[in-house]
């Protein structure tokens, strides 16, 4: 109840009866990504979006991706698959009556459940962003018993995953792919943790930044639009130190990643025995591919330094000499589901015989492949990744990011009201959607 006062006192601080507020704050956030070139990801209930289509229409043209939030703000869990498929479906007819182009969908409260997957699948979808990978970064010790408490509750209704056991990349299940966000979000900080210092949110953000940098995976930055012109000291901390890391991150929309994680899907190294230490390789990619080397010599080819390990390669047709052949071998009981996955993250596999084994970077016998469960998989996806990063055999492989960037950021909101009467719209048609 106390949080709902807080809330309350919020509300008419952070919105007006106009646009303007909700405006200033939008470019606010639009303005700090411009000067790097880069534009924001908003995902917007439907119902709020056909209240205000020229605003939405307006920061579209500017740059802005938007995303479907639900067709109200509501929480997908307490709804059937069927009731999910039907407001899915009305959300995207009210983006294609407004004419607001989508690509990606998520969910109030991050909500997702085994059937909004199905249904994002069925409805054509590119992306979904909801799985919420939890970094802990604030020092719980400092904090009182009821904020601790508070921050908690959150950590359970964002189904929280570590992480330690998250790879931080994109994965795709059929062709839908997920891309991980992050928690905690703008919220969390500002008002669970009543950390509202921009320059304490802006450093928390940058140890997140430096975390995914450190394994080159994707920071999907959470900051509610409402917060936009609070937070624009802070965002402006974590993008300068983004782009002053010794290798570049690729400061993106999450659409922009969903199409570069298709395009990259397609990739294919061929590596076929040519003399003794000695293979031919052919990559099949586009001219954005990052392609890696790592212990190995290529014929006729100045190495450009990289990453610690790794060495950027620019030819796409070469020979290599190596101890070893410079790709994942799998056994013949390893399931295609753990070649696909490693085919999709960059790195070639190839079946072989036990007794080749030793003739490879490294020999994968995992006859119980990723793992029934939803924890099992994650977990093994992640352990399969860090293992593979810290080969120190001869390897060739993709990099996860376009024209040779080590990491990706980015800034992603939700619209979940745009003026006060959205704000107590929001209450009475959550409750009419039942
Ligand atoms: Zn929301």
């Amino acid at each position: 109840m106390q949080t709902f006062a807080r809330r309350l006192g919020t509300v008419f601080t952070r919105f007006g009866f106009s646009e303007t507020a909700s405006r200033r704050a939008l470019y606010a956030i639009m303005n700090s990504l411009h000067a790097y070139n880069a534009a924001p990801t908003f995902f917007i209930p439907a119902v709020v979006l056909g209240r205000h289509p020229a605003l939405i229409a307006e920061i579209a043209q500017d740059g802005a991706e938007i995303g479907v939030h639900g067709y109200v703000h509501n929480d997908y869990r307490s709804l059937n698959a069927q009731q999910q498929h039907k407001q899915t479906q009305q959300a995207i007819s009210v983006f294609q009556d407004t004419r607001i182009a989508y690509h990606g969908f998520r969910n109030p409260y991050l909500g997702w459940t085994e059937e909004s997957l199905h249904v994002f699948t069925d409805l054509g979808f590119a992306y979904e962003s909801n799985e919420a990978v939890f970094h802990d970064i604030i020092d719980f010790d400092r904090l009182a018993l009821q904020l601790k408490h508070s921050y908690e509750k959150s950590l359970v209704l964002f189904q929280a995953i570590p992480c330690n056991t998250y790879a931080l990349r994109p994965h795709f299940e059929g062709s839908l792919l997920r891309i991980p966000t992050s928690i905690p979000d703008d919220e969390m900080l500002f008002d669970r943790l009543r950390i509202t210092d921009p320059e304490e949110v802006g450093y928390l953000w940058c140890r997140v930044m430096q975390r995914v940098y450190d394994r080159g995976g994707l920071y999907t930055l959470n900051l509610h639009p409402e917060r936009g012109v609070l937070c624009k000291q802070a965002l402006d901390i974590l993008l300068s130190y983004a782009c002053k890391l010794p290798l570049p991150i690729w400061i993106t929309r999450l659409g922009d990643v969903a199409h570069w994680w298709k395009e990259r899907s397609k990739f294919r190294l061929s590596i076929t025995p040519h003399t003794s230490e000695h293979w031919l390789v052919e990559a099949r990619c586009t001219a954005r591919a990052t392609l890696l080397a790592r212990n190995l010599t290529i014929e006729g080819e100045i190495m450009m330094p990289w990453s610690d390990v790794d060495f950027c390669v620019r030819s796409r047709r070469f020979s290599v000499q190596a101890t070893h052949c410079p790709c994942i071998a799998l056994s013949t009981q390893t399931p295609q589901e753990v070649v696909d996955f490693l085919q999709e993250q960059g790195y070639p596999g190839v079946r072989c015989s036990p007794e080749e084994a030793q003739t490879f970077a490294l020999y994968l016998d995992l006859p119980a492949g990723l793992g029934i469960t939803r924890e099992e998989q994650r977990q093994r996806r992640c352990e399969l990744v860090e293992r593979i990063e810290q080969l120190a055999a001869p390897l060739l492989h993709f990099g996860c990011w376009p024209d040779r960037n080590n990491a990706a950021l980015a800034v992603s909101g939700d619209i979940d009201s745009v003026t006060v009467q959205d704000f107590f719209l929001r209450i009475i048609e959550v409750f009419l959607s039942r």
